[in-house]
């Protein structure tokens, strides 16, 4: 599948290139800066402009699936969080359903089912997130929704703990949320689901596989 890759340029998404890369399908990054395009170029992957504050119709033509790694990040005002991490993504999803994209995996935050428990200074972001989310799972589109722990640098182990709902909290490396969001494209008991994620025990080429 011809892949989009939306927050291509991110710690998460930069993995996600990678991988998709390396595997079965083809990635097209969407990056919204000028600047950011050789760096995929010269690995030999295609790249598109978008700016989720602006139109992005023109980075899905051609598109079969989408991985949703875009956040406005810790340090912008919770104006920033609602503009990209909630309406950004709903209009990422409204764009997949306008051009039938076949698959949709969204990379959202532990927490974001059930928002009202967390943190007060957190909440905000847990709410933008659940309200994406929701969008999504009544879309109408094939999605997968992953929900990691706090998110590391470490290389990644491949070892991941992957379930509905997770009754604990920890980490987990970028580089294992890349990879799980590219394996879970083709798992087909992924599909329609909705998932914790955190470093474990599981060897992520046999996650949901059985
Ligand atoms: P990141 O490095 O900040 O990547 C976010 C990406 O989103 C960047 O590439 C950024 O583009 C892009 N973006 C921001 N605004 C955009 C816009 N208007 N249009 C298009 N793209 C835009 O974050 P990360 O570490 O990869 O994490 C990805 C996401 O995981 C976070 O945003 C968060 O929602 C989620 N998450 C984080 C944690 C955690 O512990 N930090 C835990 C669970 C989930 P630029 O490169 O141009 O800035």
């Amino acid at each position: 599948m011809r892949v989009l890759v939306i927050g291509a340029n991110g710690k998460v998404g930069q993995h996600i290139v990678k991988k998709l890369y390396d595997s079965e399908h083809e990635p097209v990054a969407m990056v919204r800066d000028t600047d950011q395009v050789p760096q995929f170029e010269e690995l030999g992957v295609s790249v598109v402009l978008g700016d989720l504050d602006k139109d992005i119709e023109s980075a899905y033509y051609g598109i079969d699936a989408v991985l949703f790694a875009a956040g406005s990040g810790p340090h912008t005002g919770a104006d920033k969080t609602v503009i990209i991490d909630q309406e950004g993504a709903i209009k990422a999803i409204k764009q997949a359903q306008q051009f039938g994209v076949k698959r949709f995996i969204m990379l959202s935050t532990m927490g974001a089912n059930h928002p009202e428990s967390g943190p007060e200074g957190f909440r905000h972001y847990l709410f933008a997130k659940h309200r994406a989310d929701e969008y999504l799972k009544d879309s109408g589109l094939n999605y997968t929704i992953v929900r990691p722990g706090i998110l590391t640098n470490e290389p990644g182990t491949g070892k991941i703990s992957l379930a509905e709902q997770l009754d604990e909290n920890g980490t987990v490396p970028r580089e294992d949320v890349a990879e799980t969001m590219v394996y879970l494209l083709s798992v087909p008991r992924a599909e329609h689901g909705s998932f914790d994620l955190l470093s474990g025990q599981q060897q992520l080429g046999e996650v949901l596989s059985y």
